[in-house]
């Protein structure tokens, strides 16, 4: 699979190196390249940490740092939306969500993944979606159960 990124984001590098291979692998369906962008703040309205949009992933360093997400919690959530684009999940309904979380998961990323919404949630920024988000903990919880 081609990953594209062009902005040189630190991040998308370490994930490409780290996991593009298996990514490949677990998802040799999907042939088309993805690209990664910068988020910026100005253009932000809706404050995402990231968010995919088609075969674009686009990435807020400025509200993953806000939330505290580490390293290794970026680049399971750089998973979790690899996951909406290769499964075809994009909407934020629980189904899709859960969808985009096996590529996580499969990565070896499930504890990150579980850490990176467990600082979510405490953020308190996406209150709607709270039953959503302990949704996707349970998910994870059993999928690495399994
Ligand atoms: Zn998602």
């Amino acid at each position: 699979m081609q990953f594209i990124n062009r902005q040189n984001i630190e991040i998308v590098d370490i994930f490409v190196r780290l996991f593009g291979e298996p990514v490949s692998i677990i998802a040799s369906h999907y042939t088309t390249p993805i690209e990664f962008k910068r988020l910026p703040k100005e253009e932000n309205r809706y404050n995402d940490i990231m968010v995919s949009v088609g075969n674009t992933i686009y990435i807020s360093i400025e509200e993953s740092g806000q939330v505290g997400l580490s390293d290794t919690e970026m680049l399971a959530a750089i998973a979790h939306e690899i996951g909406h684009v290769v499964y075809g999940a994009h909407s934020w309904l629980p189904d899709c969500e859960q969808r985009a979380d096996m590529l996580p998961a499969k990565l070896g990323l499930g504890t990150q993944m579980i850490a990176a919404i467990e600082k979510i949630l405490d953020s308190r920024r996406y209150q709607q979606l709270t039953s959503s988000l302990v949704g996707r903990i349970h998910f994870l919880q059993n999928m690495m159960r399994g």
